[in-house]
């Protein structure tokens, strides 16, 4: 009762408004020429295998993350310039050097991992993604199967037959797709029905609590149980300690993403688990 009466309220003035209205006006003429000026780069963060220990919970592929070194303010979140990107409409070129840089760099790696990148919902309700996600697999030599695209269900909630038309077809050229941030938001069941997702990410939300409330643990069960009736695998984000590790590992859930395994940071930090350990070692002894 007390939030509809003051959604009905006009507010009050607020100067840290306009500051926030130019702060973001100017933020998004950065933005227009950050990838040009070489600000974007990409961090990975390792996807494991879901063990009772951080050892045996094999690394076997990662996410990629934007990052944007701007030059006066230092790291942007992308919490903050990936919204702007995508109301600006940039997301659509963004989007698409994101996805080269991530084909790219994975395709060099000595080892075939698997890599995860997120699509906005911009980029895939308004542009060509499935062209797009085609002929970059093309031009980059990434094996298709080697390609996740992570998406959240907002995307679909838009146009559900657009949606699950593009979900096909991006399937079809041999990509997985997974439900990014699962149970935030508008989760409904029958998204899961309706959508050949492969994956499920289990929102970092439901982790962090799972020490700490009961109803946590049951969801994050739950949720587990369901993804493997509907044969998706479920991947927990945002783990950062054992106990966390241990219960999920424990309840089956097949993969984890977090702190614990490793931050998200520059693939020249995981050299050694993309198959480049031994050129750096050598080029250590040998420089
Ligand atoms: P996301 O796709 O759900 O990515 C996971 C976020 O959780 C990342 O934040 C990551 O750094 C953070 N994270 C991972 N493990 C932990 C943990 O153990 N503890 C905590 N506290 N946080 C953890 P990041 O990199 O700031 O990205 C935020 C969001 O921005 C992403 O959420 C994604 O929605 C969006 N984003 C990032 N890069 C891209 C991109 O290239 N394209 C698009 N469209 N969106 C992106
Ligand atoms: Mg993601
Ligand atoms: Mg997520
Ligand atoms: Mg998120």
């Amino acid at each position: 009762r007390a939030k509809q009466k003051s959604r009905g309220t006009i507010s009050l003035y607020q100067p840290e408004m306009d500051q926030q209205i130019r702060d973001r006006r100017v933020l998004h003429q950065d933005l227009s020429k950050a990838i040009k000026n070489g600000e974007l780069s990409l961090a990975f963060q390792p996807q494991g295998v879901a063990r009772n220990s951080v050892a045996e919970s094999e690394i076997i592929g990662f996410e990629a993350l934007a990052r944007w070194q701007h030059p006066v303010r230092g790291q942007v979140s992308p919490a903050e310039f990936i919204p702007i990107a995508e109301e600006s409409g940039l997301i659509v070129e963004m989007g698409e050097w994101i996805l080269r840089e991530v084909c790219r760099e994975a395709a060099s790696w000595p080892k075939p991992m698997q890599v995860a990148v997120n699509l906005s919902p911009a980029q895939f309700m308004h542009g060509d993604v499935v062209g797009l996600v085609h002929s970059i697999l093309i031009e980059t030599g990434l094996a298709p199967g080697r390609l996740e695209l992570e998406i959240t269900e907002g995307v679909l909630i838009e146009d559900f037959d657009r949606g699950l038309a593009l979900l096909r077809r991006l399937k079809s050229l041999g990509v997985r797709i997974s439900m990014d941030d699962f149970g935030s938001g508008y989760s409904s069941l029958s998204y899961l029905q309706a959508f050949p997702f492969d994956k499920i990410k289990i929102d970092r939300a439901f982790i962090m609590n799972l020490g700490r409330n009961p109803q946590s643990a049951a969801i994050v069960r739950a949720v587990i149980d369901l993804g493997h009736g509907l044969e998706m695998s479920i991947i927990a984000e945002g783990v950062e300690t054992l106990d966390q590790l241990a219960f999920l590992a424990k309840e089956g859930c097949d993969g984890v993403q977090g702190y614990l395994l490793g931050k998200p940071l520059p693939i020249g930090k995981y050299a050694d688990l993309v198959g480049r350990g031994e050129a750096m070692e050598l080029a250590l002894k040998t420089g």
